[in-house]
């Protein structure tokens, strides 16, 4: 009898999320995002030297530069998409740490450099291999792999890997079993049911969410029902998931403006070759009523002008960063005091941000801006804090976009593919539980725990 051993690291929480399978196959690299903080995870003597970036999210790629930094010699696999998406985020990280070191230099506080440069973004370029399609692989000699989609973003992946003592292992972290605008919901890989392990997130374990058609239509309906009574429509949501919306409002002949790195997403999705069998064709030439804020500033400035006054009507979408800071605080200050507009808020909103404080508010509340900048005064540079006040009159409208599954969706998926064991990831306590209770439904053979950043030592009598 032959005894197959597997070894995992991770934790179980959300954020950071940073994987490893015998201390050798890592996937992901991600950083912890607090309130106007980012801290990315030490690349320690630990840190894998093959490490599989499954979607471009800050919370599971923040920190591919630093690891690209502290260990040159590290080699990364990805898809295409989540590459270019990482190379946009990274540099946005950069630009945001770099002008928080400055405003907390003028004003005395400690300032920490930046964690990393642009040339190690550009090192982790230069050492990531492509995965073009759903082909095995080999990225350390007797490992083999193969990504599928995820169904959460467009290039997201869930990593089917074979290690030398022929241990199989599904790594599921985020994923989607939905249809959305660029991408179907993930399926369960029919080459490789059965498999030993399964490590898969637990985001919404313990919950259910609406179905996404439904959310669609009331998009569509609160925004037509707004312009046709003269107002206008803010959506804010993250920059890499706005293709759900835009696309949608696109087809149903609305008048759609895109802004910020939402642009830069949607150009990356377009320009994307399908590289698994899930991933819609898209083309943006399709869209004459999707415009976008040009990059250069001037211009720019003119077109927002133009849009808070109402000279061009239709729906303003744009990232909005939990209404911390950037374009969408600009639109929501002016566009919220009016009663004929409508604010829609897509995503979630962190606990103490400006996002969460609007969408708990009461209408006819006040708003308190905290604004701070770093302004050129009599040729010397000062960093200014100051707040605004903004009453809400208009309505904030909350459907649910998540690019996750409910709880009975992922126990459907997971009791179809028949792991011998889970380890739930990426979720608290209850969403473990959650998964947990709903996967025994379905079949009380599989045993469930819950990662605890411990490593777990697995070993499989074949
Ligand atoms: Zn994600
Ligand atoms: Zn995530």
């Amino acid at each position: 009898m032959k005894v197959k051993k597997l070894t995992f690291d991770g934790k179980g929480e959300i954020g950071g999320s940073n994987y490893c399978y015998n201390g050798t196959i890592g996937v992901d690299h991600g950083a912890i995002q607090g309130k106007k903080k980012i801290s990315y995870p030490a690349p320690n003597g630990v840190s894998p030297l093959v490490v599989i970036a499954s979607h471009s999210h800050i919370d599971h790629i923040g920190g591919f530069a630093c690891l690209a930094k502290h260990r040159p010699e590290a080699k990364f696999f990805m898809t295409q998409t989540t590459l270019d998406g990482m190379i946009l985020l990274l540099n946005d990280s950069l630009k945001i740490a770099r002008s928080q070191a400055e405003f907390n230099s003028l004003k005395g506080l400690p300032s920490e450099p930046p964690a990393f440069e642009e040339e190690d973004i550009s090192h982790v370029e230069s050492q990531t291999e492509i995965i073009k399609n759903i082909g095995w692989f080999e990225p350390v000699k007797g490992y083999h792999l193969s990504l599928r989609s995820a169904g959460h973003m467009r290039g997201a992946s869930i990593e089917l890997m074979v290690t030398p003592d022929g241990t199989r292992v599904v790594h599921a972290a985020d994923i989607s079993v939905e249809e959305r605008a660029l991408v179907r919901g993930a399926a369960v890989p029919k080459d490789f049911l059965n498999p030993d392990v399964l490590v898969i997130e637990s985001t919404y374990g313990s919950k259910e969410l609406p179905d996404l058609k439904g959310e669609k239509d009331k998009l569509i309906s609160v925004t037509k029902e707004t312009l046709k009574k003269g107002g206008s429509v803010l959506v804010g949501h993250f920059a890499s998931m706005l293709d759900n919306i835009v696309i949608p409002l696109a087809e149903a002949k609305i008048q759609v403006y895109v802004d910020g790195m939402g642009r830069q997403f949607l150009r990356i999705y377009a320009a994307a070759k399908n590289w698994c069998p899930e991933d819609r064709p898209f083309s943006l030439s399709g869209y004459d009523n999707v415009h976008f804020i040009d990059p250069d500033r001037g211009t720019a400035t003119a077109q927002r002008k133009k849009l808070l006054s109402g000279k061009l009507k239709g729906a303003i979408v744009c990232p909005s960063g939990m209404y911390e800071g950037g374009h969408s605080v600009t639109y929501i200050k002016q566009l919220m005091e009016s009663r004929k507009n409508t604010i829609i808020m897509p995503g979630f909103q962190a606990d103490e941000t400006q996002g969460r404080e609007i969408q708990e508010a009461e209408s006819g509340d006040l708003i308190d801006f905290k604004c701070e900048r770093v302004m050129k005064i009599n040729e010397k540079k000062e960093a200014k804090e100051w707040h605004e006040y903004r009453r809400l009159n208009a309505p904030v409208v909350q459907i649910k976009y998540s690019g996750h599954s409910g709880g009975d969706k992922m126990a459907k998926w997971v009791a179809e593919l028949n792991p011998k064991k889970v380890v739930t990831v990426h979720g608290d306590p209850e969403g473990h539980e959650g998964l947990k209770d709903r996967i025994h439904r379905l079949n009380r053979n599989i045993d469930v725990v819950r990662a605890t950043g411990e490593t777990i030592k697995f070993s499989f009598r074949s």
